[in-house]
C-alpha cells in the first residue's frame, strides 16, 4: 500500500467538509418544511344534519365543532357516490367510481360473497403518498374487496385494522318476524352479525365486538400516531358506524338526548378529541391536516336508527342533495385558514390536495376527477371545482354548475321502491337559494339548462366505464 501524500489528505478532507456541509444544509431544509401528516376521519351513513356544528339540536359534538371553528367548515362538500363501496373508491383514487368499475348497475356495493374489489391498477392515495416515504394506515371499514389481494395492505397501506365491509353483513340472527330492522334496538345483538375483524390480512376476532369497535378504532389511530410521529404519516380512519346496526361502548351508552344514534356519533366525536389531543401532545398539531366527512347521506328508511340530512332532501342512495352532500371539516393550525367555505369541494379532491402538499403531481396516465383545494384551504383562492356530477351506478342522474343543479333522472332511497323518473325537461334548482330542492325553476332558466347540458355532453365524451367489479358473486 502506497502512503497517502499530505496533498491528497487535504483533498479528501475538503471533499468530506463539502459533503458534510451539504448534507447538514439538506437536513436543516427538510427539518424546516417536513411534508404534513394527513388524517381522514370518514364516518359511515352520517348525514349533513348530524353534527352540532351543522345544526343538529341534540347531538353534542364538541370536538368536531372545535375542528370546524379552528379550521374550515365546508357547506357544499360532496362524496363521489351515494352508497358505501363507490364512495370509498372515489375518495381513495380521486376518480369517479364509474371509471374504475367500482360502481355498477347490477349491485350497488360489495357483499361478503362478492368476487372482486378495487383493481390493482388503481392508484390509491396511500400508494401515492408512499412514493415520498409516508407511513400509511387504514383503520376501520374497507369495503373495497375482502379477498386478500384487495385488502388495504395490497393497496398501499402498511397497516390495516378493521372490518373489511359493512357491519350489517354476515347476518346470522333469527327474529320472530324475520325482519331484524323492525326489532327494538335492545334486541339486536352484535353476535347476530358474524363480521370478521382483521389485523393486516388475518382475522383476529369473529364476530367482531361492535360495542367497542368505534372506541378501538380511535385508540388504534392514537397509537399509530405515537409510533410514527417522526416521519410523515397518512391515516385513513373509516368508522363502521353510525351505519346500522348501532352499537356503543358502556362509556358512551345513554349519553345523548338523541338516543342510541346520538350516542354513536358522540363516541366518534370523543375519538376525534383523543386524536386532536394526541397531535397536540406529540407536537404534531402544526403540521397535520385532519379532515372529517362521511361516505354518504343518512339511511332514512331506518327512521331514528338512521341519521339526518338536515335541511337537505333525501338520503343515502339518492342523487338528491341529502344522499351526497356531507359535512366537510378541515382542521390544521397553520395549514388551514379558519372560516366557512361555501364553494364546491369533493372527497375526490383530497387526492390532488394531499398530493400537492406532499410535493407530488397527480397521475397523468388516466382520467382524474380531483382538484387541488390547497389554495382554498389557505383562503387564497376560490375552490377550483366548478362542477359536480351525480352518478347512480354508472348513469349520470344530475349535474351541478355553480349554484344550479339539473336532475335528468330522479329515484328514491336505497332499499325502497322509489320509482325511477326520467325528466325530458330536467328539474332545475338553485341550491344557493333553495338547498332543499323544493322549487323547480327549469322553465325560467332554459339557458342555464343548455349550459349544464353542454358540460354534461363534454363530460360524457371523456367517460370510459371500467369493467364492473361489483356484479360477480361467488
Ligand atoms: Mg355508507
Amino acid at each position: 500500500m502506497r502512503p497517502i501524500k499530505p496533498k491528497q489528505l487535504f483533498h479528501f478532507f475538503a471533499i468530506f467538509l463539502l459533503w458534510f456541509a451539504t448534507s447538514c444544509k439538506q437536513e436543516s431544509k427538510e427539518k424546516e418544511i417536513p411534508p404534513p401528516n394527513f388524517i381522514i376521519v370518514f364516518a359511515d351513513d352520517l348525514g349533513y344534519g348530524d353534527l352540532s356544528c351543522y345544526g343538529n339540536p341534540t347531538i353534542y359534538t364538541p370536538h368536531l365543532d372545535q375542528m370546524a371553528h379552528e379550521g374550515q367548515k365546508w357547506t357544499n362538500f360532496y362524496v363521489g357516490a351515494s352508497v358505501c363501496t363507490p364512495s370509498r373508491a372515489a375518495l381513495l383514487t380521486g376518480r369517479l367510481p364509474a371509471r374504475n368499475g367500482m360502481a355498477s348497475d347490477k349491485e350497488r356495493v360489495l357483499f361478503p360473497d362478492s368476487k372482486n374489489g378495487l383493481p390493482s391498477a388503481e392508484i390509491t392515495l396511500a400508494e401515492q403518498l408512499k412514493q415520498v416515504g409516508y407511513a400509511t394506515a387504514a383503520i376501520g371499514k374497507w369495503h373495497l374487496g375482502h379477498h386478500e389481494q384487495y385488502l388495504p395492505t395490497h393497496h398501499g397501506f402498511d397497516y390495516y385494522f378493521g372490518i373489511p365491509y359493512s357491519n350489517d353483513m354476515d347476518f346470522v340472527g333469527e327474529y320472530p318476524n324475520g325482519d331484524y330492522w323492525s326489532q327494538q334496538s335492545d334486541s339486536i345483538k352484535t353476535e347476530h352479525f358474524n363480521v370478521p375483524l382483521l389485523r393486516g390480512t388475518e382475522v383476529v376476532e369473529r364476530p367482531a365486538n361492535q360495542h367497542t369497535i368505534t372506541k378501538r378504532y380511535s385508540e388504534e389511530t392514537v397509537s399509530f400516531i405515537k409510533q410514527h410521529k417522526d416521519k410523515p404519516f397518512f391515516i385513513y380512519l373509516a368508522h363502521n358506524l353510525p351505519h346500522i346496526p348501532l352499537f356503543a361502548s358502556k362509556e358512551a351508552l345513554g349519553k345523548s338526548k338523541r338516543g342510541l344514534y346520538g350516542d354513536v356519533v358522540q363516541e366518534i366525536d370523543h375519538g376525534v378529541g383523543q386524536i386532536l389531543e394526541t397531535l397536540k401532545a406529540e407536537g404534531l398539531a402544526e403540521n397535520t391536516i385532519v379532515v372529517f366527512t362521511s361516505d354518504n347521506g343518512p339511511w332514512l328508511p331506518f327512521k331514528t336508527n338512521g341519521g339526518s340530512a338536515g335541511l337537505l332532501k333525501g338520503g343515502k342512495g339518492t342523487t338528491w342533495e341529502g344522499g351526497m352532500r356531507e359535512p366537510g371539516i378541515f382542521w390544521g393550525p397553520g395549514l388551514v385558514k379558519p372560516g366557512v367555505v361555501t364553494d364546491l369541494g369533493s372527497t375526490m379532491d383530497l387526492f390532488a390536495t394531499f398530493s400537492a402538499m406532499a410535493g407530488l403531481g397527480i397521475p397523468q396516465d388516466r382520467a382524474m376527477d380531483s382538484h387541488d383545494l390547497g389554495p382554498t384551504l389557505l383562503n387564497l383562492e376560490p375552490s377550483p371545482r366548478k362542477h359536480l356530477m351525480y352518478y347512480r351506478g354508472t348513469e349520470l342522474y344530475a349535474a351541478r354548475m355553480g349554484a344550479f343543479k339539473a336532475h335528468f333522472i330522479t329515484q328514491g332511497e336505497y332499499r325502497q321502491f322509489g320509482e325511477r323518473q326520467d325528466h325530458e325537461i330536467p328539474l332545475l334548482y338553485n341550491l344557493d337559494h333553495d338547498p332543499s330542492e323544493q322549487y323547480n325553476i327549469a322553465l325560467e332558466h332554459p339557458k342555464v339548462i343548455a349550459q349544464i347540458q353542454k358540460i354534461v355532453t363534454e363530460h360524457k365524451s371523456g367517460m370510459v366505464l371500467g369493467k364492473d367489479q361489483l356484479a360477480e358473486r361467488e
